[in-house]
């Protein structure tokens, strides 16, 4: 039994996650922020039992209630958001467990882009959902945190298995890496994921789940060191 993650593109730049866990056929959906654009992957999928949210912005929570209206699935947020989530099934906090068919996601508190952010990560099939945490070779603004504590999320995330996929909210990853190269120009980890990247956007694919391996290596963010220095980077970031 394993969890399984498809990019479902929604909006102008977001992504939902559709997963599938192989032994019981459960079904969930993360961050349908357009009700009417997961539809079609929820239908193939043929059932719905979970709807999991990242954080409390609309590009992220728009659509959750009617999916769980169309679907009767459970929707599970950050208990500490529960004031301006969609009304919430299961409310939930670091280290909790959410059971998902034969397999089940661990909570992680993730501060920073907003207070009450949360990733989940499915140790069978190494899956992240990170919401606007971490992207590929990026972070989220800092728009309700510090970055003391983006970085001890980012540390957090960073200590997550090498294959671990990175399934994170926003197809940034482009205008990421132009940034990045200004950071660290020599780095030839980088430089490689740049023609990667290149290749999927024009051939219209998605460059993310990333792996976590690869973002060790790439990630100003997570290569910043501590978090006075990540807070330069985040700051040259806003101004690129
Ligand atoms: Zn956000
Ligand atoms: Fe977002």
């Amino acid at each position: 039994m394993t969890v399984s993650v498809q990019a479902v593109p929604i909006l102008s730049d977001n992504y939902a996650w559709l997963l599938r866990e192989s032994g019981s056929g459960a079904v969930a959906i993360v961050d349908p922020a357009d009700a009417d654009a997961v539809m079609p992957a929820i239908e193939t999928a043929g059932r719905l039992d979970l709807i999991l949210l990242t954080h409390h912005h609309l590009d992220h929570v728009a659509g959750a209630d009617a999916v769980r209206t169309r679907w009767g699935a459970k929707i599970v947020g950050a208990a500490a958001d529960a004031h301006r989530l969609p009304r919430l099934d299961i409310a939930v906090r670091e280290g909790d467990t959410v059971p998902f068919g034969q397999a089940s996601a661990r909570v992680i508190d993730t501060p920073g882009h907003t207070r009450g952010h949360i990733a989940y990560f499915f140790a069978d099939g190494a899956v992240l959902l990170c919401g606007d945490t971490m992207f590929s070779v990026g972070c989220g603004r800092l728009l309700e945190g510090t970055a003391d504590e983006m970085f001890a999320s980012l540390q957090k995330l960073a200590a997550l298995p090498d294959e671990t996929q990175v399934a994170c909210g926003h197809e940034y990853t482009e205008s990421n890496i132009r940034f990045a190269l200004t950071v660290e120009p020599d780095n030839a980890a980088l430089q490689g994921r740049a023609l990667e990247v290149k290749q999927l956007r024009s051939a219209g694919e998605p460059t993310v789940p990333s792996l976590m391996v690869q973002e060790r290596a790439t990630n100003p963010f997570l290569r910043a060191g501590n978090a006075g220095r990540l807070g330069e980077i985040r700051k040259a970031k806003d101004g690129f």
